[in-house]
């Protein structure tokens, strides 16, 4: 043996540590430890979807010690293992330092679903995406937080387009020996099994455990022999079902949620709801106080001491009501161990209590069971305490109880590998200390750190990864089509174009289609050799949202046989994957909503960092974020009353803008061939929205003004 190789003793350890860091999330946030798992198994990596864990069941033992006699690889693993339990172990934490009893008692976050990375499709949309970065930065800052979701089997859809160009769901089985999740153990060594009251029924419930870097989120499960095989299929999938099925899951989520917490003897000192879908917990909380001796009014109080609620919609649709039937009889237990009557249980999900028609609503209950509650933007604050002014008629509306806290993103967890490869190139291998501050942004500013050039070599290399990424996925989307209508997959896409981007869930109030109401317009822009544009979009519709599949429909109809052919792609199957790619590669991200319906909207936050720009409707973050230099605005800071009028200035000033700002700032080359206005907007977005609109800022407001506030 040569002296450089490792004892047995060490390969194990490393061993060991290579499994203990592939069940930890904080791999996905960082670089160099998922080249690891790439190079171990390019192939398994690639076809089960980024899967360290997936990639640890395809090599063997034996084989990783073979493969760390390669010193140059067993070197960058040992570095990645020690960065890993630095992190883990470091002492001088934000958490320390500024929430220490929050060690004592977390946090108990509960959100119907996280996403945190493509292998764990647990997440519908943007509000899961928004708990797994608030997970991510609880975890950076070193806060004691610990996660509740449910574990869905099925996940949340895939999604595939048919001949038709019409939207079809496909479920598959998640098999959670490949993914990055334990199971929760007894003392014994087997499965924790705990319980809830469901109709008449005790419904058994599992766990599993996501290790979030230091915080650990755990997924309830009610895939249990116990069960009747309806509540065996509870938690198949996210939102799945009808309102039995939503109304049911809530209850594990809330209910479940808090007695596995205490089954696992943690004793959060705050209960965050994270939208209303999660506000039963709070009644499992009144329960208990009953149980201990209080009276039903200090059991209600106390409770409400213990919990905040963010609500994240103005949308109708996003509140769940339940009808009385429904109500009483999913309850019918719980109602019995508050000592309420059907109405008392009904009235405290009512505006108006003891009404004979109003549903129970879920965020009305959240509201009158918590001590703080918050929106998600500014705009979204004022508009939600307009919209919830009658649950507090004593009171004006801006006297409503509802705050704000702006949404962010999970920085690193965004960032794409060459703009980390480039700041590790400009600061060194400790580049990623400060990423959050605003100093670290303020040096986009300064040419002689940065040049132009260098600017526009990193877009350039951005959005060429995007167009391959997206001729590669188109080429498999056509390939699952029998008609040979498609021009050269190599011909799809200009790597010299404007490239205007487009994903988020189809729901119809974001208005996917609206820029091609103007078409002639549009077909001509695209026409322009000299300037070219050219447009990406990707997202998918609620299964039962056939509108929103309409949008889909024509979008791709569009992009199939008009002139907008070979300059309008739409990929399928949008996830976090997905968004990756073109929050980086694309020039422009295009934000067009019914203005005030975007709570706040996240995907543009996650542009910046890659020196993507921002052309958005002055709703949400954007309406905060927007500050004349730093990205471009469609309309003001109002909005007409009648949605026709709505759509129809909000097209008008979107092809304004485009055609008179966007365009022609993008394609004013010097000498050089630099677009230097546009650069420049590049650094000043990069300067002025990066670190605050961060989940890194956004859980410290939360600490500051909620969590640590009792
Ligand atoms: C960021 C993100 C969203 C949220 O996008 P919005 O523009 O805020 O609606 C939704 N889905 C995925 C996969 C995302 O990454």
């Amino acid at each position: 043996m040569s002296k450089s190789s490792f004892s047995t003793n060490e390969l194990t350890e490393i061993i060991v540590g290579i499994h203990r860091l592939a069940r930890n999330l904080w791999w996905t946030w960082n670089q160099e430890a998922q080249e690891i798992f790439h190079e171990l198994s390019p192939r398994c990596w690639r076809n089960l979807y980024h899967s360290a864990v997936a990639v640890l069941r395809e090599v063997s033992d034996y084989e990783l010690r073979v493969r760390l006699q390669d010193q140059e690889f067993a070197q960058r693993v040992r570095e990645v293992l020690r960065k890993f339990d630095a992190y883990l172990n470091e002492a001088n934490t934000w958490g320390t330092q500024n929430a220490p009893l929050l060690h004592e008692r977390p946090v108990a976050y509960f959100s119907a679903e996280f996403g945190f990375h493509e292998t764990l499709p647990i997440a519908a949309g943007g509000l899961g995406i928004l708990a797994g970065d608030h997970a991510k930065s609880a975890s950076d800052l070193d806060l004691g937080f610990v996660g509740i979701s449910l574990f869905y089997r099925e996940g949340y859809f895939q999604q595939t387009i048919n001949q038709d160009n019409w939207q079809t769901e496909h479920y598959t089985l998640l098999n959670p020996r490949n993914l990055p999740v334990e199971p929760v153990l007894n003392a014994k060594g087997e499965p924790l099994v705990c319980a809830v009251e469901i109709a008449m029924s005790q419904v058994y419930f599992q766990a599993w455990r996501v290790n979030v870097g230091r915080c650990p989120v755990y997924l309830l499960d009610s895939n249990r022999p116990e069960n009747e095989q309806r509540y065996g299929d509870l938690t198949l999938r996210v939102y799945g079902g009808d309102s039995t099925t939503r109304i049911m899951q809530e209850i594990l989520l809330g209910v479940g949620g808090v007695r596995l917490l205490r089954e696992m003897g943690i004793q959060p000192s705050v209960f965050h709801m994270n939208e209303g879908h999660a506000a039963f917990l709070a009644l499992e909380l009144i329960r208990e106080k009953l149980a201990e001796g209080k009276t039903f009014t200090e059991a209600i109080v106390a409770t409400k001491e213990e919990c905040i609620f963010t609500t994240h919609t103005p949308v109708e649709a996003g509140h769940d009501r339940f009808s009385p039937d429904l109500l009483t009889y999913a309850l019918i237990k719980l109602q019995g161990q508050l000592k309420l009557t059907p109405s008392e249980l009904m009235a405290l999900g009512q505006v108006e209590a003891g009404s004979e028609t109003e549903p129970f609503c879920m965020t009305v209950l959240a509201l009158k069971l918590s001590r703080a509650a918050n929106g998600v933007s500014e705009l979204h604050g004022q508009v939600s305490r307009s919209m919830w002014h009658p649950l507090f008629p004593k009171k004006s509306v801006d006297q409503v109880p509802i705050g704000h806290i702006t949404n962010g993103i999970h920085l690193l967890g965004w960032m794409k590998g060459p703009v980390r490869r480039f700041w590790k190139r400009k600061l060194g291998p400790e580049w990623e200390r400060d990423v959050n501050s605003a100093e670290f942004w303020a040096r986009m500013a300064d040419s002689e750190f940065i040049s132009d050039e260098e600017i526009w070599a990193l877009r350039y290399k951005l959005r060429r990864e995007l167009i391959e990424f997206s001729r590669r996925r188109l080429l498999i989307q056509g390939q699952r089509l029998t008609q040979g209508d498609f021009i050269a997959f190599d011909q799809l896409l200009n790597p010299d174009a404007l490239t205007i981007g487009f994903a988020r869930r189809f729901a119809t109030y974001k208005r996917a289609p609206l820029i091609f109401q103007e078409f002639e317009k549009i077909a001509k822009l695209v026409a322009d050799r000299q300037r070219p544009v050219q447009f990406i979009y990707a997202g998918k519709a609620h299964p039962r949202d056939d509108d929103g599949k309409r949008f889909i429909q024509h979008i791709i109809h569009l992009s199939k046989y008009t002139d907008l052919k070979g300059h309008l792609v739409f990929i399928d199957n949008y996830d976090v994957h997905v968004a990756r790619q073109m929050v980086s590669g694309c020039d422009v991200w295009l934000n067009n909503p019914r203005r005030p319906l975007e709570a706040s909207g996240t995907s543009g936050q996650k542009t910046g960092c890659h020196g993507c720009l921002n052309l958005s409707i002055l709703d949400g973050w954007w309406r905060e974020g927007y500050d004349g230099t730093n990205g471009f605005a469609i309309g003001d800071d109002s909005h007409p009353d009648s949605i026709e009028e709505q759509d129809r200035r909000d097209s008008e000033n979107l092809y304004r803008i485009l055609t008179e700002e966007v365009i022609p700032c993008f394609y004013a080359r010097d000498a050089q061939g630099i677009p230097r206005r546009w650069i420049n907007k590049i650094r000043r977005a990069m300067v002025t929205l990066v670190p605050q609109y961060s989940t890194w800022r956004m859980v410290q407001e939360y600490a500051r003004k909620y969590y640590l506030t009792r």
